[in-house]
């Protein structure tokens, strides 16, 4: 899979310390989102939202679908 960039979806990015999204949260990231499947290597894994279904994405990363779990 390919990984993904700013903006795949969802107003993702793979900085999630970058977001300037108003629901954001310091400290939220894909590596603590329900929908974070794992990581595969290098810090890349696999998010189990439908958006995301054909990219990797970052386990610092975070978009506005983000809830907790991990
Ligand atoms: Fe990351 Fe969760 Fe968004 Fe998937 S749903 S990209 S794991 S924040």
């Amino acid at each position: 899979k390919a990984k993904a960039e700013d903006g795949h979806a969802m107003d993702y990015v793979n900085d999630a310390t970058t977001s300037d999204h108003p629901k954001y949260k310091d400290g939220n990231k894909c590596s603590t989102c329900a929908f974070w499947a794992g990581e595969e290597s290098g810090g890349w894994g696999t998010c189990r939202h439908p958006e995301f279904s054909d990219v990797l994405v970052n386990k610092n990363g975070w978009c506005s679908t983000w809830v907790p779990g991990g």
